[in-house]
């Protein structure tokens, strides 16, 4: 019997580190050692089981993972191959990468460009990937010379986007409710940084003085409201998420009188075409020096705690899983 290691969710009880033997991986065509997993908002949802997410038991999960290929039905995937997963609901309806392998269907993965490391794909993992969907949204509409906003931005979206938006020679405006954020966030790249407090109640009017070229939002709720009233004429806000609540009571003003386009981010059912030119952008553009500065190392031990902690916005940066200690 070949076994793996992997954190374990049950029904009820505890979630807990345990030995499985390898025949219990779900369906697929590749197997993957697994080196590196991460840590984002919505593993945090799933290992405190918040949002239904995960349906069948025992689970294990963790939505992100990078390793080597060990074994390969699929013709574009040979044993030794760099690989890395983000999204297709892997961690929620199918085993995730909190564990030493994993075994997934070949169209989720993507070889890793040549010059990322495993520990890299996992240093960006959704929350790189998703900041970069989110660039290359806003530039599809065009992005006017400015200020770019970013909400959440001591997150882990928000710590990527901001870094990234700076290395493209945009001025950014970092939105942190976080004590003590602001020589990260301007070692990132932030140009300036305002109080979340600023976001937190509704505009008295529905249009506010026009003031961002465009917007990352990580927050939603009133904070995404708010935003759309501060936006230029004719500015794109791109929507990624909702650590600060997922209704949106807003008016139509700003979309009829200042052409303010909404754009929603989705990285999880991403086509693989879309997946891969994301992936190719990130090898030519984002500043890997800077992101891996964001980086806390933790093990799968760590991972129940630190899940409670991100719900409560309580982990800055990026958190990476080495899998292998
Ligand atoms: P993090 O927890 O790392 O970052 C969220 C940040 O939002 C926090 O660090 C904090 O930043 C801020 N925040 C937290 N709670 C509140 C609150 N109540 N009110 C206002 N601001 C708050 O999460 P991620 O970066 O992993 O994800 C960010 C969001 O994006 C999540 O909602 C996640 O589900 C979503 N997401 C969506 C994706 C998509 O495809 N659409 C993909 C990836 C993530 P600060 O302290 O600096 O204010």
């Amino acid at each position: 019997m070949t076994s793996f290691r992997a954190l374990v969710m049950e029904r009820d009880g505890p979630t807990a580190l345990r030995e499985l033997d390898e025949a219990l991986l779900p369906k697929g065509d590749v197997t993957v050692d697994l080196e590196w997993s991460d840590l984002n908002y919505k593993d945090g949802l799933i290992l405190n089981r918040q949002g239904g997410m995960v349906r069948d038991f025992p689970h294990v999960p963790g939505i992100d993972f990078s390793g080597t290929v060990a074994a390969s039905d699929d013709p574009r995937f040979a044993p030794g191959d760099r690989v890395v997963l983000t999204g297709w609901r892997v961690g929620e309806l199918h085993w995730g990468g909190y564990a030493t392998r994993a075994r997934v269907k070949g169209d989720w993965l993507v070889p890793l460009p040549d010059h990322l490391s495993t520990r890299d794909a996992m240093a960006l993992g959704t929350a790189g990937f998703t900041a970069m969907m989110a660039v290359m949204a806003l530039e599809d509409h065009g992005i006017a010379e400015g200020e770019v906003l970013v909400t959440g931005a001591s997150g882990g979206v928000g710590s990527v986007a901001v870094a990234l938006l700076a290395a493209l020679g945009r001025p950014v405006v970092a939105v942190s409710g976080r004590e003590g954020a602001a020589a990260y966030l301007t070692d990132l790249g932030a140009a300036r940084i305002l109080p979340r407090a600023e976001f937190a109640e509704p505009a008295a009017k529905p249009l506010e003085p026009e003031a961002w070229a465009g917007c990352i939002d990580n927050v939603g709720g009133t904070t995404l409201a708010r935003v759309l009233g501060q936006m230029r004429y004719r500015a794109s806000v791109a929507a990624v998420g909702l650590a600060g609540g997922t209704e949106l009571s807003v008016s139509v003003v700003p979309f009829l009188l200042r052409g303010v386009n909404l754009l929603g981010i989705d990285s999880v059912m991403c086509p693989a075409d879309l997946r891969r030119r994301v992936w190719n952008r990130i090898a030519a553009d984002m500043p890997m020096d800077k992101v891996r500065g964001t980086v806390t190392e933790v093990t799968l031990a760590d991972l129940p705690r630190l899940g409670a902690e991100i719900l409560k916005g309580g982990v800055r940066g990026r958190t990476v899983v080495n899998l292998r200690a």
